[in-house]
């Protein structure tokens, strides 16, 4: 069994229920998922063809993930959002969000 790249600590397990979201549709990839930090690693056959069809479907964005520390500040937890991003969503400190949890996930949907 593999070990996971990313905390180094636990093994990859074979699933086949990986949530990969390009705007709404949601396609269930096959891949591994490390047992001790959860991060999934889909299969790359996979992941193209999720890609392959968000773009059929046109509903492929600029391939976005970023990574981001928390900052702490006045006792709660700061989650900064990277600029390109407001600059793309047209944010600015009067724009309402939702936040959800899914899962070990959160998803911050703007209000209009
Ligand atoms: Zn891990």
């Amino acid at each position: 069994m593999r070990k996971c790249l990313i905390c180094e600590k636990g093994n990859l397990i074979k699933v086949e229920d990986i949530i990969f979201e390009v705007e709404n549709y949601v396609f269930i990839l096959k891949g591994e998922r490390c047992s001790y930090c959860n991060e999934e690693f889909p299969y790359e056959e996979e992941t193209h063809k999720a890609i392959e069809t968000s773009k059929k479907l046109g509903v492929w964005p600029e391939p976005m993930k970023l990574y981001r520390h928390l900052s702490r500040s006045g006792g709660g937890l700061v989650f900064r959002i990277p600029s390109d991003l407001e600059k793309q969503l047209k944010l600015d400190e009067n724009t309402e969000i939702g936040i959800t949890k899914i899962g070990n996930k959160i998803v911050i949907e703007l209000e209009k």
